[in-house]
């Protein structure tokens, strides 16, 4: 699976996550009044059950939030046509294919892009 698969999926279920795990807290405390106030043992066992079910979320929610996000830098490749010479520089918008940009610092010619990519950050 991809990281931005993952990051979609985790765009998606986080919010998801976080109502349950409010809900689910909110259920266990609400149980755990009503245990002190009727001692009715039977709150006991829906307790058990409601802090399972926040620890459940709540661990779902620390895995989604550990997947780290890649990042990424858009870059465009500037090559000279008449000597070959290229550098890599940020992408600006309106930048196209073939757009003639700058020029070169070996042969002062025109330059062109020559590619359009998307690089991922390290760290
Ligand atoms: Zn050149």
């Amino acid at each position: 699976m991809s990281l931005e698969k993952l990051y979609e999926i985790k765009k998606q279920w986080m919010p998801i996550y976080f109502i349950l795990l409010i809900i689910s807290i909110i259920v266990t405390l609400y149980l755990m009044l009503m245990y002190l106030y009727t001692a009715n043992e039977d709150y006991v066992m829906y307790i058990m059950l409601s802090t399972l079910f926040s620890f459940y979320v709540g661990f779902n929610l620390v895995k989604l939030l550990r997947i780290k996000t890649p990042k990424y830098n858009y870059v465009k490749v500037l090559t000279c046509p008449e000597c070959g010479y290229s550098m890599v520089k940020p992408m600006a918008k309106g930048d196209y294919l073939f757009k003639v940009e700058g020029e070169c610092p070996k042969c002062k010619s025109s330059m062109h892009i020559s590619a359009l990519y998307k690089e991922k950050v390290k760290g």
